[in-house]
């Protein structure tokens, strides 16, 4: 499965000020085809991605001829629609392979505060893997940005997690009542957030039993990677790590992830480049279903 924020496309050249970044660079027509062929290096089998505002132009009709179906939730006030020439609003998107998987059910919500609804919003899809038959629950989501809203961020990270239990709870195969449910889940996003922050460990203590796919496999079982992002803006370089892959730690294994690219290769000017389409990179990772014990 993959992970990625690819940067919309109007932020990127209207709100973003990537200083280093050539305007070349971050033009629609050089940047499609990296994100594409990056996609496509990887196959995965689901695909998460935010800051999506070519949706219905280019991803959905680009992976769909690669075999893939998917949801797409735009953000109810997105900047992109305050940056001239935008391409409408920017949002979430779940992609899965039609060949392994098979759609039982997809919701996309308005992440709430408070029972207040925010600008934030996530996408929620069950599916039935076609070889095993088991099912497995993924979610995709990007939280409020910024300093200072380490509250609305943690807010929004439990209105997500009240959710996702709600749909593994409604599923036959789930018994009732059981927060701990059969039903393992997925959940991918940028949370804007980096590990100490609340939003972070409500994850890390939430009773549906989650772990950071990154932090499991790195060398000492505790550590998220450096950076999942690393850019150069007026106010200064921003390296820090926003994006993560959770799963159900007692139903699935993860069993590899995809290394960050070291500092040399992203180079003095860090991202986006003409390499690298986005300020974000992607994470990748090959799980497997745990076998009851
Ligand atoms: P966020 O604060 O969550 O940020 C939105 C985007 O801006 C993210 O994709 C984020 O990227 C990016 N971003 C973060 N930091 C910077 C930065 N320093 N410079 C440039 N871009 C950055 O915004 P909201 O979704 O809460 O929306 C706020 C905006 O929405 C307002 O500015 C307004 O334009 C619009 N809005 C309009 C309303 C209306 O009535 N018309 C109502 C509400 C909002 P990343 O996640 O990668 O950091
Ligand atoms: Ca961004």
């Amino acid at each position: 499965m993959m992970q990625w924020n690819v940067l919309a496309q109007a932020l990127g050249e209207g709100l973003d000020s990537f200083v280093q970044c050539p305007l070349e660079a971050l033009s629609w027509s050089h940047r499609k085809y990296l994100i594409i062929e990056e996609i496509l290096t990887y196959r995965p089998h689901i695909l998460c991605l935010q800051e999506v505002d070519h949706y219905y132009d280019t991803l959905q009709p680009v992976l769909a001829g690669l075999g893939y179906s998917s949801n797409f939730c735009p953000k109810p006030w997105s900047p992109c629609l305050d940056v001239e020439g935008n391409n409408g609003p920017d949002g979430c998107a779940l992609f899965f392979d039609q060949s392994r998987f098979e759609l039982v059910d997809s919701i996309s919500i308005r992440l709430c505060a408070m029972r207040i609804p925010t600008n934030q919003v996530a996408v929620m899809t069950m599916l039935r893997c076609r070889i095993t038959e088991k099912c497995v629950c993924v979610a995709v989501t990007h939280l409020k940005a910024r300093a200072g809203w380490d509250w609305l961020r943690s807010a929004q990270g439990s209105d997500l997690l009240r959710h996702l239990q709600n749909l593994v709870q409604k599923h036959p195969g789930a018994p009732t009542g059981d927060p701990s449910s059969d039903i393992p889940l997925l959940i991918c996003g940028d949370f804007n957030a980096i590990p100490n922050e609340e939003v972070y460990q409500r994850f890390v203590t939430s009773p549906l039993s989650l772990d950071s796919a990154y932090k499991k496999l790195s060398k000492d079982g505790l550590t998220e990677p450096e950076y999942t992002t690393w850019k150069i803006r007026p106010t200064g370089e921003c390296c820090t790590t926003l994006d993560y892959i959770w799963y159900s730690q007692e139903l699935l294994r993860v069993d590899t992830v995809l290394d960050m690219p070291t500092e040399e290769q992203i180079g003095p000017n860090r991202l986006p480049s003409f390499s690298y389409p986005s300020d974000h990179l992607s994470l990748v990772c090959d799980f497997s279903f745990k076998e009851k014990e």
